[in-house]
C-alpha cells in the first residue's frame, strides 16, 4: 500500500521503494539524503508498508521534541489509519504532582521512576498519587480511538491527560500497544534498563520492531558518551557534605567516608599534576586503584568491600529521602559506583582521564566504541538510518558494527544554483597560525567585509566561545553596522530559542555563534531568516590526549585514525551549518569559509574565490 500523501518531489518515490525494499530483507538502510527529500515522511512510508502487514511497530528515534511533533504531523498527514503516539523521557516536569519542586528539576529519570513508585504506594489502602488511581477508571481503548483521529503532539497529549485528571507518563504507556508508529528518544531503545521497560509496555520485542534514527550522524558520538562514566572534584565535596549530614560511617578499621573522599581529591590534584596537559591527560588505566591501595593501605579485595558498604549506605540514604518525597539521590553511593566502575572497566575500549573544565577538574572513563551500545540495531527487525550528513557512509556502518546495509546517497532536490559556496586562501585558521597578527587581522578584516558587502540575515560561525570572545572583545562588534545577537555557552533552551527567534525575525540582523553548537545543527532558517553563514576556520577537534588515544584506537580497529577521528567529524560539521541556509526550493543563501586549508578537505564543495564580498553582491543581485 502507498502510503504517502502528498505529490512525490524528485527522488521521493526512489526512496520510499529502497527503504521499503531494505525492511522487506530485514536488512538496515543507511542513507544521506539532502536538504527537501523529506526524511519523516519517506521513512514513515518506506517502513510502514511492511510493519502493518505483519503487526511490526515503528519505532521512531528522535533528538529534539520538534523532531518528535513532526513525526506526529506526517503520521496524520498519512491519515487516521495511522496511529502514531509520541512519548518523552521521564522527567520532573512531566509529573503535575513533582514538578513545582525546585528541587526534583534536577532529577534524571531513574530518580523520577524512584520516587514515583513512592507515591503510587498505598497508604491506608489508598494511592497517594490521584493522577495514577484514575488511569483504572480510564477506558484506554475508547482513549486510543480518540487519539488516533485527533493526532496530539506530545505537549498537547499531556495536556489532555492532565485535564482528564490522569498520570501523562504512566497513561503513555498504556497506549502504546495500539500505536504503529511511536516517536521516542534515544535513551529508550539505547539505554538497556529503559529498553527493557519500553520492550514490556509496547508488548513486542526488539526483533518485531523498525527503528528509525533521525539525524543519524549524531549516533555514534552518542553510544560513547551513553557509555561514558566520570567524576568530579565538585561531587567529591558533595560526598563529604553528605557524610556530614548522614554519620560518617566507618567503612574498615578507621577508614571513614570522609577519609575516603580526602585520599580521591589528593588522587584527583596529582593526577592533575602529573599528567595535565592544557585541557586533559591521559592516566595509567591502573592508576585510581593503585593509588587507592598505597594510599589507604588496603588491598583491591578491601576496596571491593568499602564500595560496597558504601552503596549500602547509600541506599539507606536514597531509601529515607525517597520516603520524605525527596530526591532519591546518595553523592556516597555514586562515588562507590564510580569506583567500581572504573576500576572493574574494561580497558580496551576505553581511554583513562583527567580532565580540567573550569574549576571543576575530574576523572572520566572515555568509551572509544560506538558499537558496544549499539546492541538494539543487531536485534531489531530492521533499521533505517537518515541524515543530510552521512558520508562516507560505510565508516558509519563500520563505527556501530552494522551488517547487512543497504546504502543510498541522494542530493538535496533544490536548485543547485541558489547556493554559492566559496573560500578565501588568505587567512588560516590553523592553531600555529590564527594568533599571527597578520593572519589575525586579515581574518578579522575579511568578516567585516563579509558580513557588510549586503544587507541579509547572517550568520557567522567562531571555532570556539573562545574565539568569539577574543574577537568581540578587539572590537569586531563594532566595525559591522548591524545588530548582533549571540549563542553563549551553556544557554538554556528557553533562552537559546529566544535569540533564535529574535535573529530569525530581523532585518538583517547578525548572528554570532559556534561551529558544532547547537544552532549549527536541527534549528531551521527558512526563506529570509539566514542568507549568508561565514564559517571562521575549519572546526578541527583539539589535539587533546582523548583525541589522541581515539586515532589510536581507531587506526588499530580501522586503519584510518585521522579520518575516523578529525577529517569525518568536521566535515560533518561544516555541512550541516552550511545546510541551515536551503531548507526549501525558493530558499537562497551564501557559504564563505575563511581557511585556505578547505582546498585539501574532502567532501566540502566550494570554490576559491579572490574578492568574496564582491562575488556575494553579484549573487544577489541576481
Ligand atoms: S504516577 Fe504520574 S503523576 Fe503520579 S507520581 Fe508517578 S509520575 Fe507523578
Amino acid at each position: 500500500m502507498d502510503y504517502f500523501p502528498y505529490k512525490y518531489r524528485p527522488g521521493q518515490k526512489e526512496l520510499v521503494e529502497f527503504i521499503d525494499r531494505a525492511v522487506r530483507d530485514r536488512r538496515c538502510a543507511v542513507i544521506e539524503a539532502g536538504t527537501g527529500t523529506g526524511k519523516t515522511i519517506t521513512s514513515l512510508c518506506g517502513t510502514l508498508g511492511y510493519a502493518k502487514e505483519h503487526g511490526i511497530k515503528v519505532i521512531y528515534l528522535t533528538r529534539t521534541k520538534s523532531q518528535q511533533k513532526q513525526v506526529v504531523r506526517e503520521s496524520e498527514a498519512i491519515g487516521d489509519e495511522i496511529f502514531c503516539i509520541a512519548m518523552q523521557g521521564r522527567s520532573a516536569s512531566s509529573c503535575p504532582l513533582m514538578r513545582d519542586d525546585p528541587e526534583l528539576a534536577a532529577g534524571n529519570s531513574e530518580e523520577i521512576s524512584k520516587l514515583c513508585s513512592e507515591y503510587k504506594k498505598k497508604k491506608n489502602g489508598v494511592c497517594q498519587c490521584r493522577f495514577f488511581t484514575s488511569i483504572e477508571e480510564t477506558d484506554v481503548e475508547s482513549w486510543a480511538s480518540r487519539i488516533r483521529t485527533e493526532h496530539p503532539d506530545p505537549e498537547d497529549l499531556v495536556q489532555m491527560c492532565e485535564d482528564a485528571g490522569l498520570c501523562p507518563y504512566e497513561f503513555t504507556k498504556l497506549l502504546l500497544p495500539y500505536a504503529d508508529v511511536i516517536a521516542v528518544p534515544y535513551p529508550f531503545v539505547f539505554m538497556p534498563m529503559i529498553l527493557d521497560r519500553f520492550i514490556q509496555w509496547t508488548g513486542v520485542p526488539l526483533s518485531q520492531m523498525i527503528l528509525i534514527i533521525d539525524e543519524a550522524h549524531n549516533l555514534p558520538d552518542y553510544l560513547r558518551d551513553v557509555q561514558t562514566f566520570e567524576y568530579s572534584g565538585h561531587a567529591m565535596d558533595l560526598v563529604a557534605k553528605e557524610a556530614k549530614d548522614h554519620g560518617d560511617f566507618e567503612l574498615h578499621e578507621g577508614i571513614s567516608v570522609t577519609d575516603v573522599v580526602a585520599v580521591m581529591k589528593e588522587i584527583l590534584a596529582s593526577a592533575e599534576k602529573e599528567y595535565l596537559i592544557d585541557d586533559d591527560g591521559m592516566l595509567p588505566p591502573y592508576f585510581l586503584e593503585d593509588e587507592l591501595m598505597s594510599r589507604l593501605g588496603v588491598s583491591s579485595v578491601t576496596i571491593s568491600r568499602m564500595c560496597k558498604a558504601m552503596e549500602e549506605i547509600g541506599d539507606g540514604i536514597m531509601e529515607k529521602k525517597k520516603e520524605r518525597k525527596k530526591l532519591p539521590r546518595s553523592y556516597i553511593h555514586s562515588m562507590a559506583m564510580f569506583i567500581r566502575a572504573w576500576i572493574d572497566g574494561d580497558e580496551d575500549n576505553y581511554v583513562r582521564l583527567v580532565i580540567k573544565e573550569g574549576d571543576n577538574p575530574m576523572f572520566q572513563a572515555y568509551c572509544m566504541d560506538a558499537s558496544g551500545a549499539a546492541d538494539p540495531l543487531v536485534d531489531c527487525f530492521s533499521s533505517i538510518h537518515m541524515s543530510g550528513t552521512l558520508q562516507p557512509l560505510s565508516a558509519y556502518e563500520q563505527e556501530l558494527g552494522l551488517g547487512r546495509v543497504n546504502r543510498l546517497c541522494l542530493d538535496g532536490i533544490f536548485p543547485k544554483e541558489n547556493m554559492l559556496s566559496v573560500y578565501t586562501d588568505k587567512v588560516s585558521m590553523k592553531y600555529e597560525e590564527r594568533d599571527i597578527p597578520q593572519n589575525y587581522d586579515k581574518l578579522m578584516q575579511m568578516v567585516v567585509e563579509c558580513v557588510n558587502a549586503v544587507h541579509v540575515n547572517t550568520a557567522v560561525f567562531f571555532p570556539s566561545y573562545s574565539f568569539m570572545d577574543k574577537m568581540v572583545d578587539d572590537g569586531l562588534v563594532q566595525r559591522l553596522n548591524r545588530d548582533v545577537v549571540y549563542e553563549e555557552r551553556g544557554m538554556s533552551q528557553p533562552e537559546l530559542m529566544n535569540v533564535f527567534e529574535n535573529f530569525k525575525t530581523s532585518d538583517g540582523g547578525v548572528l554570532f555563534c559556534v561551529t558544532g553548537g547547537r544552532i549549527s545543527e536541527g534549528l531551521d532558517f527558512p526563506d529570509k531568516a539566514l542568507e549568508m553563514v561565514v564559517l571562521i576556520g575549519i572546526p578541527y577537534p583539539k589535539p587533546t590526549a582523548k583525541l589522541r588515544a581515539m586515532r589510536r584506537y581507531y587506526d588499530i580497529r580501522f586503519g584510518d585514525g585521522i579520518g575516523f577521528t578529525t577529517v569525518i567529524p568536521t566535515v560533518r560539521k561544516m555541512r550541516q551549518a552550511m545546510g541551515r541556509l536551503i531548507r526549501s526550493e525558493t530558499d537562497r543563501g551564501v557559504a564563505i569559509i575563511l581557511d585556505r586549508r578547505v582546498s585539501g578537505l574532502k567532501g566540502i564543495d566550494a570554490g576559491l574565490c579572490q574578492d568574496i564580498p564582491a562575488a556575494v553582491r553579484e549573487f544577489f543581485s541576481r
